[in-house]
């Protein structure tokens, strides 16, 4: 049997993810439980790819000077729990059992602050450009293992737009959910 990738969480650690600390999170509020996963994307600057931009925004790093786009988002502290990478690489910047500041004001199944009971994965990509097959692979390896560590997330799996859907487009029409939701299932029931 092929041996997964993200297999395991440990104390809000996913195993086989780089690992960069992001200072932009905070405690969930008491008693709350993961119950959701958001999806969304994001590249620096808008639909170029590679660079490391990403990861120095999250850490509160980024040179706001080396591009125009960077001066709009001058100052913003935000950050994802994972991204993942064109190539497929998984970084997280904060523990799960932690609240990152990814959603902003949204909303789910009339329950507000998704930041505040969600896990939030950022796709390196854009709204007008097809993602890797990487991604995908990525992506459902490890909503798996996130759904087995935290069982309430069920089939609860929103993109940002759906839970914000007046400020926010990502991840866009070029996420493919059926093809998502078809591979995430497929692997659900071989694990079983
Ligand atoms: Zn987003």
């Amino acid at each position: 049997m092929q041996q997964a990738k993200f297999a395991q969480v440990q104390d809000g650690i996913l195993a086989g993810a780089t690992q960069i600390a992001s200072p932009n999170f905070n405690a969930r509020p008491a008693d709350t439980d993961i119950q959701l996963i958001v999806i969304h994307n994001i590249s620096l600057p808008p639909s170029q790819f590679g660079g490391g931009y990403i990861q120095q925004f999250f850490q509160n790093k980024l040179d706001w000077s080396i591009h125009p786009y960077f001066q709009t988002i001058e100052g913003m502290q935000v950050s994802a729990h994972l991204l993942i990478l064109r190539t497929g690489e998984v970084i997280q910047f904060v523990n799960f059992n932690d609240r990152s500041w990814h959603a902003g004001r949204s909303s789910y199944l009339a329950q507000q602050e998704c930041n505040d009971y969600s896990i939030g994965i950022e796709l390196e990509g854009s709204d007008d450009l097809p993602f890797e097959a990487e991604q995908y692979q990525a992506l459902v390896d490890v909503v798996v293992t996130l759904r087995q560590a935290y069982p309430k997330i069920q089939n609860h799996i929103a993109g940002h737009s759906d839970i914000a859907p007046k400020r926010k487009t990502d991840p866009g029409l070029y996420f493919d959910w059926q093809l998502f939701r078809q591979r995430l299932s497929k692997k659900t029931s071989s694990d079983l």
